[in-house]
C-alpha cells in the first residue's frame, strides 16, 4: 500500500491537488481494464495510438479518484476532478518506472532477471515450478516484459515473497538502461540470441551489449556459452558467470552428449567435475535449451541428483495460449489453462468482461496455485476479483477452493474435475460467457471438451496477437489525425466477424464496414458499438438498418430516394457516399451531381458523414498512373461535394494497398482489409505482417497402394509405383478448392509436403504420404505460416482474398492469443 505522499516522492510529480489520504493498491494504465477504482492509481500515458489523457473523465465517473497525468492546466483539471488527487509529471510511464524502482528497492530478495531473444516466458514459468516447493515466488504474468510490463509485475512483490522471477524484452537501444534498476536482479539468465528484434538495433552485437546492461550487477549470469557472440561479450565486460556448453568442456555445466529416448531426452553432463546422467521430459530442441538453462540453476542451488530429476520430472510444457470459441447452447468459452496464479486470473478475468456478447458471465475456478498468501488471504482476494469483475456465477473445482465457498455467494463447489463432469448438466449452461480457468493438475481440458461443440476435424485457428499486429502495423504508417476503417465484411475476411470486431473495437478503430445489413446486425447483437458502413444495404434492409443504427452506402439516386423516403420526418441520419472515379462497380459519376445535391438539399435530415472511392488496381504498380488519375478525380469531386453541402464530410480512398503505395493520400480515413488478415496486397512489405490464419485438419486414415491402383473419382490419382496415402477431413465443401486436385496442391503433415493425390472431394481428399511417418489422428496443415496464402493462390490462379473467404462457416474458428 502506498501514500499519495510517497507516489509523489517517488515519481517526482508536481502536486495540482491534494484532497484526502488515498491509500494507493492498484497501478492502472489502460483505462479498459479497471476493476477497483478506489485504490487505484490511474497513470495516463500517451502511447503511439492512444493517449490515456482521453479517459480521465470517465474514469473519474467510475470513482478512480488518483491521477498521475502529464498534460493538462491544473486549474482546468482542479475544476473537472474536484475530488481527485493529482500529480503532473514530465512523463508518465517514466514516473511509473521510477515507482517500480522504488519499490523493488524495499525488497531483499533474490530476483531472477530472465532476457534473450526467445525462451524467456517458458524458463521463468519453469523455474518457478521447479523451486515452488522451497520458495514463495513471485514472476511477471504472462509475457509481461515490456517497457510498461515490467514495472506492473515488479509491483506485485509483497513481503511474504522470498523469490522474484522477471522478465525483461527491449526491441531498440536504451530500453534496457530502463528496466535493469526495476528489476534489479540478483541472478540472470541470457537465454539465447537470435533474429527477433534485429530491426530495431544496428547490428548483432550491439542487441547482445543492450541486453547484457540488464545484468551489471548480477552475482551471477547463466548463458550458453555457445553463443560465440554473446560468450565473448559476457567475458569483455568481466561479468561473473554460470556457463554451460555443449562444446567447451572447461564451462561450469558441460553437455558430453543428449540423445532421444521416446518422449525423452537423456542428458550425460560433467558438473564439479563428476560425470552424472539426467533425463528431461522433453525431445525438441528449444525445451531442452530452456530445460538446460534450468538444471543451470538447480545445480548452481545444490540440490541434491535425485531431487533435481524428480523435479524436472513433474515439469510441464506451458500452455501459453487462450483461445476462444463457441460452444454448446450458444456459449462462448475463454480457454485458459495457462497456469492459475493470481495474476494469471487478474488477466484473464479481465478479459472476460471486455466480452460485449449479453448473457451471464460464468468462471469455472480450481484451486489458485503459488500465490505465496495464506489460504484464507489468497481466497479473500479470489473473491474480490470475481466481484470487481461482474461474474455472476462462480463455480469451483478443488479441495481448497471448496473450504472457502462461504466467500463466495451464488456458487458450486465440486471437489475434484471429475465430480464436476460427472453432475454436468449442459442444460445449466446457455448464452454464458465461461472463463474456465485451471491449474494444469486440474486437467481442465476434459471440462472444455464437455463444452465444445461437437467439431469435425477441420479448424480455422485465428491468431489474435498477429492480428493486432498487422493492426498496428498499418497505424504506424497513419498520420496522427488520420482515422482508420477497418473492413470485417464477408465474416471478416472468413476469420469470423464477431470476435475480430470486438478485437478491433477493445483497439479502438473508428469505423468498421461491412457488405450487407445482416452482417451489421449480427455484429450489434454481439455488442459492437462501433459506427458501422453498410456497402450494399437493400431497401426491404432499411428498417433494420435504422434499427440498428447502421449507416448505408449510398451509391445511386434511385438508392437515396428509397432511402429518404423510408425515413421518418425530422430523424437526423448518416450516409456514405460512393463515387465511381474509374472502377466502374458502383458509385456516383459527376453528371449525377445536380440530381443528387437537389435531393440532398430537399432533405437536409440525411448528413452525409463520408464520401469515398475504390482503386481499381492500387496492388499493382503497372497501375500506378492510374490509381493517381482515380486519386485527383475523387479530390475534386469530394470537394465539389463538400462546397455544396456546406459542410465537412470526410474522405477516404485508400485501401490496404493504397495505404503502402500512396501514404500521401490518406485523406481523412483510410480502409483497412486484407492486409490486416496477414497479406499484403503489394507484395512489397509482406515480411513485415504477421499470418493470422492457419486452416487445419486430420488424417482420417492411411492406405499402402499398389503401382497401377488409382485413388478417387473418375480415377484421376493414377499410382505410377507403390504409394502410401493419406485420406485427410477437408474437402470443397469445406471451402478446400478443387482446382488443388491432382498434384495441384499440397499439405503439411509432420513439418514435410504432401501433395493432394487424385481429386478433391466434397468432404475429404487424398495425399501421397509415401516416405512420411503418418498415423490417423496426426495433424494437417492445409495453409498457415509455412505453407502460406499467397503460394497457394498462385498455384490455381486466384487471389488470396478468395481462398480466405471461401473457409466454410462449418469449419470451426479457434481465437487465441499467446
Ligand atoms: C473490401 C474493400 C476494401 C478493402 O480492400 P483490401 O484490398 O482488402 O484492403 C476497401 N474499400 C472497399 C470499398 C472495399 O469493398
Amino acid at each position: 500500500m502506498l501514500t499519495f505522499q510517497q507516489l509523489q516522492s517517488t515519481t517526482q510529480g508536481k502536486e495540482v491537488q491534494f484532497v484526502r489520504p488515498l491509500p494507493i493498491v492498484h497501478l492502472l494504465t489502460d483505462s479498459r481494464k479497471l476493476s477497483q477504482p478506489a485504490g487505484s492509481v490511474f497513470f495516463a500515458i500517451q502511447g503511439k495510438y492512444n493517449d490515456g489523457h482521453r479517459y480521465l473523465p470517465q474514469l473519474y465517473t467510475q470513482g478512480v479518484r488518483a491521477f498521475v497525468l502529464e498534460q493538462g492546466e491544473p486549474e482546468e483539471l482542479k475544476r473537472l476532478y474536484p475530488e481527485a488527487n493529482i500529480l503532473l509529471v514530465k512523463n508518465s510511464l517514466e514516473a511509473l518506472q521510477r515507482l517500480a524502482a522504488w519499490h523493488r528497492a524495499q525488497f531483499a530478495i533474490p530476483v531472477i532477471g530472465i532476457t534473450g531473444s526467445n525462451g524467456k516466458t517458458i524458463v521463468k514459468e519453469w523455474i518457478s515450478q521447479l523451486l515452488s516447493t522451497d520458495e514463495l515466488v513471485v514472476k511477471s504474468p504472462r509475457s509481461y516484459n515490456s517497457q510498461l510490463g515490467v514495472p506492473l509485475s515488479v509491483w506485485q512483490l509483497q513481503p511474504n515473497h522470498t523469490l522474484g522471477i522477471f522478465e525483461a524484452g527491449i526491441s531498440q537501444p536504451g530500453e534496457m538502461e530502463k528496466l535493469q534498476p526495476i528489476i534489479r536482479p540478483t541472478l540472470g539468465i541470457f537465454t539465447n540470441i537470435g533474429t527477433a528484434h534485429d530491426e530495431g538495433f544496428a547490428s548483432r552485437e550491439q542487441k547482445v551489449q543492450e541486453k547484457l546492461k540488464l545484468f551489471k550487477e548480477v552475482e551471477s549470469l547463466f548463458y550458453c556459452a555457445d553463443y560465440e557472440l554473446l560468450h565473448q561479450a559476457v567475458l569483455a565486460q568481466s561479468i561473473n558467470s554460470f556457463t554451460w556448453s555443449r562444446i567447451h568442456p572447461e564451462a561450469d555445466l558441460y553437455i558430453n552428449a543428449t540423445t532421444t529416448a521416446g518422449h525423452r531426452t537423456i542428458v550425460v553432463y560433467t558438473f564439479g567435475g563428476e560425470k552424472q546422467r539426467l533425463a528431461l521430459p522433453f525431445t525438441d530442441e528449444a525445451s531442452v535449451e530452456n530445460a538446460l538453462h534450468c538444471l543451470a540453476i538447480l545445480l548452481y542451488r545444490r540440490l541434491p541428483l535425485s531431487e533435481i530429476q524428480d523435479r524436472l520430472d513433474r515439469l510441464h510444457p506451458v500452455a501459453m495460449r487462450l483461445e476462444m470459441k463457441e460452444a454448446i447452447n450458444g456459449c462462448y468459452l475463454i480457454d485458459d489453462t495457462y497456469n492459475n496464479d493470481l495474476a494469471g486470473l487478474t488477466i484473464a478475468l479481465n478479459l472476460q468482461a471486455s466480452q460485449p456478447q449479453r448473457g451471464q458471465h460464468t468462471l469455472i475456478l480450481s484451486d489458485v496455485l503459488e500465490s505465496g498468501l495464506p489460504e484464507q488471504d489468497l481466497y479473500r482476494k479470489v473473491a474480490e476479483l470475481v466481484q470487481a469483475h461482474q461474474v455472476q456465477r462462480l463455480i469451483g473445482i478443488g479441495p481448497t477452493i471448496s473450504k472457502y465457498s462461504h466467500l463466495f455467494p451464488k456458487a458450486d463447489f465440486y471437489t475434484s474435475t471429475t465430480d464436476f463432469l460427472k453432475a454436468f448438466n449442459p442444460d445449466a449452461f446457455r448464452n454464458e460467457v465461461i472463463l474456465v480457468k485451471g491449474a494444469r493438475v486440474f486437467g481442465f481440458e476434459r471440462i472444455v471438451q464437455a463444452f465444445q461443440q461437437k467439431v469435425h476435424g477441420t479448424v480455422l485457428e485465428v491468431n489474435l496477437d498477429a492480428l493486432v499486429h498487422n493492426l498496428n502495423y498499418y497505424r504506424a504508417k497513419l498520420n496522427p489525425d488520420t482515422r482508420l476503417m477497418v473492413m470485417v465484411k464477408a465474416f471478416a475476411y472468413g476469420s469470423g466477424s464477431f470476435e475480430v470486431a470486438n478485437l478491433l473495437q477493445f483497439h479502438r478503430v473508428d469505423y468498421l464496414a461491412v457488405a450487407y445489413v445482416d452482417e451489421g446486425v449480427a455484429l450489434r447483437e454481439n455488442g459492437i458499438t462501433l459506427p458501422i458502413m453498410v456497402m450494399n444495404p437493400s431497401p426491404d434492409s432499411f428498417p433494420k438498418l435504422r434499427q440498428y443504427s447502421l449507416e448505408p452506402e449510398i451509391y445511386a439516386l434511385e438508392q437515396l430516394q428509397a432511402f429518404v423516403a423510408s425515413l421518418e420526418p425530422d430523424v437526423k441520419y448518416k450516409i456514405h457516399l460512393k463515387l465511381d472515379t474509374g472502377m466502374h462497380r458502383l458509385g456516383f459519376e459527376e453528371q449525377d451531381f445536380e440530381a443528387l445535391f437537389a435531393l440532398l438539399e430537399r432533405h437536409p435530415q440525411v448528413q452525409v458523414a463520408s464520401t469515398f472511392s475504390h482503386l481499381a488496381g492500387a496492388d499493382e504498380a503497372i497501375h500506378n498512373d492510374f490509381s493517381q488519375l482515380q486519386i485527383s478525380r475523387f479530390r475534386s469531386m469530394a470537394t465539389t461535394l463538400e462546397e455544396r453541402l456546406k459542410y465537412k464530410i470526410i474522405k477516404h480512398i485508400l485501401n490496404s494497398a493504397g495505404i503502402v503505395r500512396f501514404p500521401e493520400h490518406q485523406l481523412d480515413m483510410v480502409r483497412l482489409g486484407i492486409g490486416l488478415y496477414g497479406v499484403e496486397a503489394t507484395g512489397s512489405e509482406q515480411e513485415a505482417l504477421r499470418p493470422v490464419s492457419t486452416l487445419k485438419t486430420t488424417v482420417s486414415q492411411v492406405k499402402s497402394i499398389k503401382q497401377g491402383d488409382t485413388v478417387g473419382y473418375s480415377r484421376r490419382g493414377i499410382a505410377d509405383v507403390d504409394k502410401t496415402t493419406a485420406t485427410i477431413a477437408i474437402g470443397y465443401a469445406d471451402g478446400y478448392d478443387r482446382r488443388f486436385s491432382n498434384g495441384v496442391g499440397e499439405v503439411l503433415i509432420n513439418g514435410r509436403r504432401c501433395p493432394i493425390i487424385g481429386n478433391v472431394c466434397m468432404d475429404m481428399c487424398m495425399v501421397d504420404v509415401t516416405g512420411v511417418p503418418v498415423r490417423p489422428g496426426d495433424a494437417v496443415t492445409v495453409f498457415g505460416p509455412e505453407l502460406t496464402l499467397v503460394e497457394l493462390a498462385q498455384r490455381i490462379g486466384t487471389i488470396p482474398y478468395e481462398l480466405l473467404t471461401n473457409v466454410s462457416t462449418r469449419v470451426k474458428r479457434i481465437f487465441y492469443s499467446e
